[in-house]
């Protein structure tokens, strides 16, 4: 936080001073041992001093959640610190990236420290699991939003490009869709029975890391499904130039996304439906079998859905029909 008339915290505001200085704050809850050799420097002066290694290009993403808009005001914590940190790793695995360090720029409504520690706890464990340092941030006072940076490594000219499918790529999803987008029904009512891997699914999202790394020989374009496959797909043909049909009885989903459809009939939602991170990628037909090979060695899923073709647009095949699906999924404008 810099200087000038100090704002924060606010003088009249005693329980704040009296509970957790900022910088108290910081050395308490976001200062840890670097992991990584490369970090020379992390939490604690004025900017992080990071060594790059040769050859590589350096992958810098930034994502804002803001309470009430990206999570309910209320939610835990520990599960808050994990998708905050989880939602930006999904940024740099969907450009083939090896995620290296973060940068968390706070604005708490007040220093609760029990929430402090909830919120650590979720963001070290996933940060430690990837080997990923914190090293920077800022800490305001304001309504409650997060602000990650994330920075991370791929081979020059490996990355994978939104711009990059071509026609005859076979589309492919690395999980199941809809589960975190029927977990937000549950959570907001909508939806009267609960499946708790549904809400595990929209509250701890996992960032596919290894699989956009093994995508690099392999793939050509690929996104983090956030918004929905229908949008996020979509933008990876309004970037390629191409258009591309996807087979509905194709998707991947769970007994608990099947359900619902049944009950409700909105098959929509595992094309609409948001917070999944899954991957979304395109392969040339020829790379399916080396993609097989691959993934299987590693553990890692995936499923074909449907094919890009040179025709704009995108066309869902649901039964004998072809239904036009160019414009869908969430938009915050
Ligand atoms: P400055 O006044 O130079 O912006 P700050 O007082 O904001 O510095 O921060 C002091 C140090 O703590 C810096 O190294 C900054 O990167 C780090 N920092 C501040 N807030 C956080 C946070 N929420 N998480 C991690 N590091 C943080
Ligand atoms: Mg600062």
């Amino acid at each position: 936080m810099k200087c000038g008339p100090r704002k924060w915290p606010p003088p009249d505001d005693k329980n704040w001073l009296d509970r957790l200085d900022e910088f108290d704050l910081i050395r308490r809850f976001f200062t840890r041992s670097p992991l990584r050799g490369q970090t020379r420097l992390g939490v604690g002066d004025d900017a992080a001093l990071l060594v790059a290694p040769p050859g590589q290009a350096l992958a810098a993403s930034v994502d804002t959640l803001v309470s009430g808009v990206h999570f309910f005001p209320d939610v835990d914590p520990v599960s808050l610190g994990h998708k905050a940190l989880a939602v930006n790793l999904s940024d740099l695995a969907a450009m083939g990236a090896e995620p290296a360090w973060v940068l968390l720029a706070l604005t708490l409504p007040e220093a609760d420290s029990d929430w402090l520690e909830g919120f650590a706890r979720g963001w070290f464990e996933l940060a430690e699991s990837y080997k990923v340092d914190l090293v920077g941030g800022d800490t305001t006072r304001g309504p409650l939003a997060i602000t990650v940076q994330a920075l991370g490594w791929v081979p020059e000219g490996k990355a994978l490009r939104r711009s990059a499918a071509r026609p005859g790529d076979w589309i492919c999803v690395s999980g199941p869709l809809g589960d975190a987008g029927l977990g937000l029904k549950m959570l907001q009512g909508e939806v009267a029975w609960r499946d708790e891997s549904a809400i595990e699914r929209l509250l701890r999202p996992v960032p596919r890391v290894a699989l956009g790394v093994a995508l690099r020989e392999l793939a050509h374009a690929c996104i983090d499904i956030s918004d929905g496959l229908a949008q996020d797909l979509g933008h990876v043909l309004s970037a390629s130039g191409a258009g591309a049909i996807v087979d509905w009885s194709a998707l991947p989903v769970s007994a608990a996304v099947r359900d619902y459809m049944e009950d409700t009939g909105d098959w929509r939602l595992p094309l609409c439906g948001g917070d999944d991170y899954e991957l979304c990628f395109t392969v040339s037909p020829q790379k399916s079998a080396e993609l097989e090979r691959s993934l299987q060695k590693n553990n890692l899923t995936w499923h074909r859905i449907g094919t890009i073709e040179q025709q704009q647009g995108l066309r869902l095949r649901k039964g004998k029909r072809l239904i036009d699906f160019s414009s869908a999924g969430y938009r915050h404008f």
